[in-house]
């Protein structure tokens, strides 16, 4: 899947936290796999050979989320919520990363290679992932208009507010368009 749609992923299941930090750490964890793919700028062959191993196993998931739990305010959901999200990361590149991108997910146990076979596996551009983003950008909306915030709050609180006024602006004038005269 595209980080776009990682990250939304993650942003979403970080809405059970109170804390703003706390769920900026678990919308970091949507990359955070994929930093084994930082070989590239070394070279090809080290991306190849690292890319979805290093970052993609449970190993590194459990020790990511520990240390990542250390820097939160909830530590305990912080650590649950961290290993979701790295877990769907996972899933997410195992669905919607098309052809070539299993993962050995015992890794350094076990070489045991894991990948997806049609239906449950599909190309990067297919209809599928654009599907999975719209509803995910609908719940983003929904967020904004329920708990006010959106997934730019991760950057900018003022832009994040800007956008909530605008999407509660917007549904105003949609729900009662005569009233605008
Ligand atoms: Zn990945």
């Amino acid at each position: 899947m595209l980080p776009t749609t990682h990250a939304i992923i993650s942003w979403s299941i970080s809405q059970p936290l109170q804390n703003r930090k706390d769920r900026i750490i678990i919308t970091a964890t949507s990359i955070i796999p994929d930093l084994d793919g930082l070989g590239v700028l070394f070279s090809i062959d080290f991306y190849s050979k690292y890319h979805h191993t290093i970052g993609h196993n449970l190993l590194f998931i459990t020790l990511t989320s520990l240390v990542l739990s250390l820097f939160s305010k909830e530590r305990k959901r912080v650590f649950l919520l961290s290993l979701i999200s790295l877990h769907a990361h996972l899933l997410g590149d195992l669905l919607g990363s098309g052809t070539g991108w299993g993962i050995k997910y015992f890794l350094p146990f076990n070489e045991y290679y894991l990948e997806f076979a049609p239906p449950f596996h599909w190309e990067l551009d297919s209809w599928q992932n654009l599907v999975i983003t719209a509803l995910l950008i609908i719940y983003v909306l929904r967020q904004g208009v329920k708990k006010e915030r959106t997934i730019m709050e991760i950057f900018s609180l003022r832009l994040d507010q800007k956008i909530v006024q605008a999407i509660k602006k917007r549904l105003k004038c949609s729900a009662y368009p005569t009233m605008k005269g």
